[in-house]
């Protein structure tokens, strides 16, 4: 059992048991007596599945490198658990065919590795870790339906549960847990803003960008004659002009994980045919091929994600004590940039700093504030990109001339992954957070695209002087 190191207070309530859930309930278990989780779902007994309350697990999940570190250091060995549970280790250089808007980005030994796994495994693991401690408590069949505050309003002081005893129970108790802290951690769905208005608070403003994308995903068995040089293919989208991409990634269990995306009206379906339809129509065949007559291992699922939601907590002019929100419930993305998780840890790790160097009275509104600003570069990541997407409902303004100008090197950029391995390097330490966005603009980098630039403006002219010296001979 691992015990507590220091104590803030006495009890922390963690709303939702999913990856910003289960990574804050870590964190807090360090600063208070004890930490309960109030998960809504039953999770998984006998071995790793997907559940109800995160329809999304079953869906391709990328974990970022930085996520995976700050998971590592939260839990050392995490790694090796993943491995050992059948995780594929990518060198994500080496490994993956990634076709670009611009072509095939040149493969090379990177030593940049990531590791591929079915999303419910990664939660499985580290919910048996947490299980581990001996001050956190994990209360499934839990659904908060409110907050509790003091007679002046001024501070949360706990949860109102509603609590489904027996497995197969349908007596529902409503009950009160107090807590000197409560995180909301419910993801998208999250009544957050409901409970607090509830309170006699105002509740957070919200940005909205969505694109209308839907995913479809599938695994299936690999089969045992399959020979190519590559463990894994992402084919990106290309918007406006196209907003299809696929991805194929080896995961547990000898399985691929293979998912679509499309924006409506080109959403992928459950239907078979469809399905297959939508891999073999895109602009390689590199998946269709592999997959058509692999043995599929489960049926289609689909998703249709929301899109991009900030509400700004910062913004609030009074928020009560006691009280704060982290993960998909303040900030979530379009998945396909495969961001939430590590962007979920991220807030974790900044909780801790706060709660080092917070007092409890204070924690709220700093909290707050600082997560907005870890918030920003993921939120202009996602956004920036789905703004390309014609079906891009939500944008207030065009694109600014910085922004564009921004858009405008990153092209540059991920043209020169073709031929160029260091700037591919680079890009995948920005992508995976591990260096800032700075790191684009460092001198080497900077040097090669410049000299593209110089390159196709010589190849240009002398390709027109060629066209006007043939035009002059053949006068
Ligand atoms: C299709 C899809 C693909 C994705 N792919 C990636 C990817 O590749 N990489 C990546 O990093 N991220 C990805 N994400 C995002 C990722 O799943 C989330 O960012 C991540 O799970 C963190 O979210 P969260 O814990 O804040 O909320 P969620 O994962 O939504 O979990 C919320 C939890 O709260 C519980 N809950 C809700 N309401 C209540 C209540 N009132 N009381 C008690 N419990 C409650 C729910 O049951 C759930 O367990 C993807 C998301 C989608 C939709």
């Amino acid at each position: 059992m691992v015990q507590a190191s220091s104590t803030l207070g006495r009890h922390a309530v963690v709303v939702g048991g999913s990856m910003a859930g289960l990574l804050t309930t870590r964190i807090l278990s360090g600063y208070f007596e004890q930490v309960t989780i109030l998960e809504r779902d039953r999770f998984p007994t006998e071995a790793p599945a997907p559940r109800k309350g995160l329809p999304q697990c079953t869906q391709l999940h990328i974990l970022l490198t930085r996520g995976r570190q700050i998971m590592e250091d939260l839990f050392p060995g995490l790694e090796s658990d993943l491995i050992d549970a059948g995780a594929a280790v990518l060198d994500m250089g080496a490994d993956v065919e990634w076709m670009n808007p611009f072509g095939w980005t040149a493969r090379f030994p990177s030593g940049f590795k990531a590791l591929s796994f079915s999303r419910y495994i990664l939660d499985w693991l580290i919910h048996r870790r947490l299980s581990e401690f001996s001050n956190i408590q994990i209360l499934e069949a839990s659904y908060v339906t409110g907050l509790l505050t003091n007679s002046d309003k001024t501070a949360v002081t706990g949860a109102i549960v509603r609590r489904r005893e027996g497995e197969h129970s349908e007596q529902v108790q409503q009950e009160e847990l107090s807590a000197d802290l409560v995180i909301d951690a419910s993801g998208y769905s999250s009544q957050a803003p409901k409970w607090l208005k509830a309170i006699g608070y105002d509740a957070p403003e919200e940005t909205v960008i969505t694109t209308s994308m839907g995913y479809a995903s599938r695994l299936y068995e690999i089969p045992a004659d399959f020979q190519e040089d590559w463990k894994g293919v992402y084919i990106q989208a290309d918007p406006p002009k196209r907003t299809s991409m696929g991805v194929l990634y080896p995961i547990e269990n000898n399985r691929w994980i293979v998912g679509v995306c499309g924006t409506a009206p080109n959403r992928p379906s459950t239907n078979e045919a469809e399905f297959l339809e939508a891999l073999r129509n895109l602009p390689s065949p590199h998946i269709y091929n592999a997959v058509k007559d692999a043995k599929p291992a489960t049926a289609i699922g689909i998703y249709h994600p929301p899109g991009n939601r900030l509400r700004h907590y910062e913004r609030l002019s009074r928020q009560p004590q006691g009280f704060i929100a982290l993960g998909d419930s303040v900030c979530s993305f379009t998945p396909i940039y495969g961001q939430g998780m590590t962007v979920a840890a991220l807030g974790a790790v900044l909780l801790q700093q706060c709660l080092q160097e917070t007092a409890l009275t204070e924690l709220p509104s700093r909290f707050q504030k600082e997560l907005a600003r870890v918030n920003v570069t993921p939120w202009i990541a996602a956004t920036s990109q789905d703004a390309k997407y014609p079906s891009v409902k939500g944008l207030t303004q065009p694109p600014s001339l910085p922004e564009k100008a921004i858009g405008w090197y990153m092209d540059r950029l991920i043209q020169l992954t073709t031929k160029e391995p260091q700037v591919t390097l680079v890009l995948f330490n920005v992508f995976h957070m591990v260096q800032s966005s700075g790191a684009l603009l460092q001198p080497s980098i900077l040097f090669r695209v410049i000299q593209q630039l110089l390159t196709r403006s010589l190849s240009r002219k002398s390709s027109k002087i060629q066209v006007s010296t043939s035009s002059i001979t053949s006068r």
